[in-house]
């Protein structure tokens, strides 16, 4: 079982790539957005305290995404893949904490590298599945019909934070807040960089053959 973690500015395409290794290796991909988006959509608390970051692309406050990995962490200790978590340096040592109390560590992060242009033009042609939650993308991986899901035959939806001004915001707060846990990592000898500008075949065989390595 291994442990590891995905850094990757927004539309850098980690969550897909995410999804296919946790699918791959039968380990559970843990993504704070997703669990945030489903806690919006149902109306909890942790919607009701988080919906307004998430709609302005600003980062949920610390100490609740850290509430949140701990229990994750209770059912999943042996591994995981997390996507978007941590965000801030604050989250990184505070994993590093949380982890340690559990006498385990990070098998490795992996850094997915794309140009801010390339990101913003996959991100505003994102389409997701509102049933399944296959993303689809109109430029590089459009539905075989209009609106509809490939894979399920759902109805595809574009997400309320893939717009130009939420992207531009999203893309700040990824340089300032989340660019300085690469060094963390990196200083740790854990951090292995990944050129994500490739299509998608390209980049999950680079991810196989440094999750091989590791
Ligand atoms: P994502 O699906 O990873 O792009 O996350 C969508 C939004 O959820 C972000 O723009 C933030 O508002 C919030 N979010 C997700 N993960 C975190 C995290 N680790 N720390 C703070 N906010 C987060």
């Amino acid at each position: 079982m291994m442990r590891l973690v995905f850094l990757g500015a927004p539309g850098s395409g980690k969550g897909t790539q995410a999804k296919k290794l946790g699918e791959k290796y039968g380990l559970p991909h843990i993504s704070t957005g997703d669990i945030l988006r489903k806690a919006i959509k149902e109306g909890t608390e942790l919607g009701k305290g988080a919906r307004r970051y998430v709609d302005a692309g600003e980062l949920v406050p610390d100490g609740i995404i850290l509430r949140m990995i701990k229990e994750e962490l209770t059912k999943n200790k042996r591994g995981f893949i997390f996507d978007g978590f941590p965000r801030t340096l604050a989250q990184a040592k505070g994993l590093e904490k949380i982890l340690g109390e559990l006498g385990l560590n990070i098998d490795g992060v992996i850094n997915l590298t794309v140009d801010d242009d390339v990101i913003i033009e996959r991100l505003v042609a994102r389409r997701l599945c509102k049933s399944c939650g296959f993303e689809h993308n109109l430029q590089t991986r459009p539905p075989r019909k209009m609106g509809i899901c490939d894979r399920c035959g759902g109805e595809l939806y574009q997400r309320s934070d893939d717009t130009a001004d939420v992207i531009n915001n999203r893309l700040k707060v990824y340089r300032d807040k989340t660019r300085p846990i690469e060094d963390f990592y990196r200083s740790r000898g854990q951090l292995f960089d990944i050129d994500g500008g490739g299509d998608f075949d390209e980049v999950s065989g680079s991810i196989a053959e440094m999750v091989g390595a590791v």
